[in-house]
């Protein structure tokens, strides 16, 4: 359902009214994790005013340690509704457990499998049940086969609209957190007609590299780029260290708007 073969044209989907596919380019951002309103909202105003169509945050967040800051939940998924009011902008976020898959759909206009949960076939096939769009990001050793699977597994339950997106994937080199694949970018487009897009904060784990590897995502022809985006990267609560800052996030969307000349 998912491969290339029998399509003469890759699939655009919607999230919430808002195109993601090859004839348009989206900039996803927005908090790695939901911390505050006040945190959720300056971070989605910092998003619209470079250009994002689309809010990301991690309302349950999937942490190393178990002591570390584990999302909000619901009173997250809440926060992110109440922005998306007051801004405009669809919410994609993270569900981590099938049991939650209600509450998340009931806020969400997209729902985000994380990378460590890419092979979690009862949760794909729950999530591809709630008819909502599906962002799968890829698994943190996956094959290409093996990611377009676990699109297969939403798709078999009736839900097509699915979003791929690369995030790196472990390598040996300790000095960046993920390697990031530009391969996965134009590869994915060959084997599949489902939009792929990148996030290149996730693989970096680093601010400095952010904007460079969201470059070479687009260069390779990315439908889209997924940052993460602070008001105070400094105390953040996750993933300070790859936090774009509202001037960073900036630079990017000038990347993004000279987009028709890169390609
Ligand atoms: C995220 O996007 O919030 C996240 C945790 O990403 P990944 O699953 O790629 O680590």
């Amino acid at each position: 359902l998912v491969s290339a073969d029998n399509h003469t044209k890759r699939t655009t989907i919607r999230v919430g009214g808002v195109p993601i596919g090859p004839d348009t380019f989206t900039l996803i951002a927005g908090p790695c994790a939901v911390e505050t309103p006040e945190q959720t909202l300056e971070s989605a105003q910092l998003a619209k005013r470079a250009g994002a169509t689309l809010l990301r945050g991690g309302a349950y967040k999937p942490r190393s340690s178990p002591y570390a800051f584990q999302g909000l939940a619901l009173d997250g998924l809440r926060i992110l509704a109440e922005v998306r009011e007051v801004t405009g902008l669809p919410v994609v976020t993270e569900v981590l457990d099938v049991k939650d898959i209600d509450d998340v759909a009931e806020y969400a206009d997209m729902l985000q499998i994380g990378t460590r949960n890419m092979q979690n076939f009862g949760l794909l096939q729950a999530v591809g049940s709630i008819g909502k769009p599906v962002m799968i990001k890829r698994g943190l050793s996956a094959t290409y086969e093996e990611w377009l699977m676990a699109a297969e597994y939403v798709a078999q339950r009736g839900n097509l609209d699915i979003v791929l997106c690369e995030r790196g994937i472990r390598s040996y080199e300790p000095s960046i957190r993920n390697m990031f694949d530009v391969s996965a970018v134009p590869m994915m487009q060959r084997m599949s007609h489902l939009p792929i897009i990148v996030d290149p904060s996730h693989a970096a784990g680093r601010r400095d590299l952010v904007v460079p590897l969201a470059r070479a995502g687009i260069a390779a022809g990315a439908d889209g780029v997924m940052v993460d985006v602070h008001p105070h990267p400094e105390v953040a609560l996750v993933d300070g260290a790859q936090a774009l800052t509202g001037e960073s996030l900036d630079e990017l969307a000038k990347v993004v708007a000279t987009l028709p000349a890169l390609l």
